[in-house]
């Protein structure tokens, strides 16, 4: 089935190139605040809870207000995008904290017993943010494979059996999050492109993820060496691929070049690196090259990740600019 008949028969209608986001944005100060405060005891867990509600309500309007397709809640309440599962799912608990990124220190989990999904870990943000918009708000999950690679593994045999064991718990979140009817659904995998031997067990395991299921699949990769991967990257069953590529000035074009992507696209469009602000030229002219190669029909757009690490305000003005060249384009596109 082609992608865009599977959102037809989903029921979701979108315009020409649609907007979204990959899926974090910046927590406000005072989410910050709270956050620190939550782990020192000052703050109590619905405390907590109902700022992180005000602040996915005002990235919900912010969202709608500059004209995004598929919304995402913004993950005012996750911290590290393993982290969050490993504690939510039985068989994990935490090491001592582990260097990375130069001078950051964090916990990495530990697998010490079979993991096993007992509830959903998603699902009731996801209604409250879906609750709060008209427009469809993107589940957001991590994949089996970045949590099995970014995770320290002393209960089960190998890689192997690690992914694929977390693939039966994923999948049981995807279910969940269909029930409640999610019909977008992203499952990162930005530790993908790493070991470019292991690709099949990516696959393999997205298989277990997705195969069957009600919905049209993202999944987001990010950093790497896509060069390795592509085209056999494409045989991850999902619908759409969100990739970054301004980060590498669109290189990722010339893999296109050579064999055309056969699925959707979404292409990342702005540095989530830098704090500067990219002109609308700019995007302009990225978007243009993209267009040379991926038929219009097939592209959407959006960052090229997770905005967590800028300000709100330079998040904001990322995101607006996108917006802004992306509306002009439509009308370029309906002439
Ligand atoms: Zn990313």
């Amino acid at each position: 089935m082609h992608t865009q008949d599977k959102l037809k028969n989903l029921g979701v209608e979108l315009p020409l190139f649609p907007l979204t986001s990959v899926g974090s944005f910046p927590k406000p100060e005072y989410i910050k605040k709270a956050r620190a405060r939550f782990v020192k005891g000052e703050l109590t867990r619905k405390e907590l809870e109902t700022l992180e509600e005000k602040a996915t309500r005002e990235w919900i309007e912010f969202q709608e207000n500059i004209g995004i397709d598929v919304l995402v809640d913004g993950e005012m309440y996750r911290g590290d995008m393993v982290a969050y599962f490993a504690e939510e799912l039985k068989g994990f608990s935490q090491s001592s904290f582990v260097r990375s990124y130069g001078n950051r220190y964090y916990r990495k989990p530990v697998i010490t017993a079979p993991v096993v999904w007992e509830k959903p870990m998603t699902v009731d943000w996801w209604k409250k943010a879906q609750a709060m918009t008209q427009k469809p708000m993107k589940g957001m999950l991590t994949g089996p494979y970045t949590i099995m690679d970014w995770s320290f593994n002393e209960y089960y045999k190998d890689r192997e059996a690690t992914c694929m064991a977390l693939a039966q718990v994923i999948r049981k979140e995807v279910e969940a999050l269909i029930s409640a009817g999610a019909k977008l659904i992203q499952i990162d995998e930005p530790a993908c492109s790493v070991r470019p031997s292991e690709l099949p067990l990516v696959i393999q395991s997205m298989n277990v993820v997705t195969e069957g299921l009600p919905a049209y699949f993202f999944t987001h990769i990010c950093y790497g060496d896509f060069e390795k991967i592509y085209p056999e990257m494409t045989e991850i069953p999902v619908e759409n691929f969100d990739l970054e590529m301004s980060n590498s000035e669109n290189d990722l074009l010339n893999c296109f070049k050579k064999r055309s992507f056969p699925k959707d696209l979404t292409a990342g469009i702005v540095d989530v690196h830098t704090h500067e602000i990219e002109a609308e030229s700019t995007l302009k002219a990225r978007l243009e090259q993209i267009l040379d190669v991926i038929p219009a029909r097939q592209l959407w757009v959006d960052p090229d990740c997770g905005l967590k690490t800028r300000t709100v305000e330079e998040a904001k003005k990322k995101l607006e600019v996108i917006a802004t060249v992306v509306k002009s384009l439509r009308k370029s596109y309906s002439n």
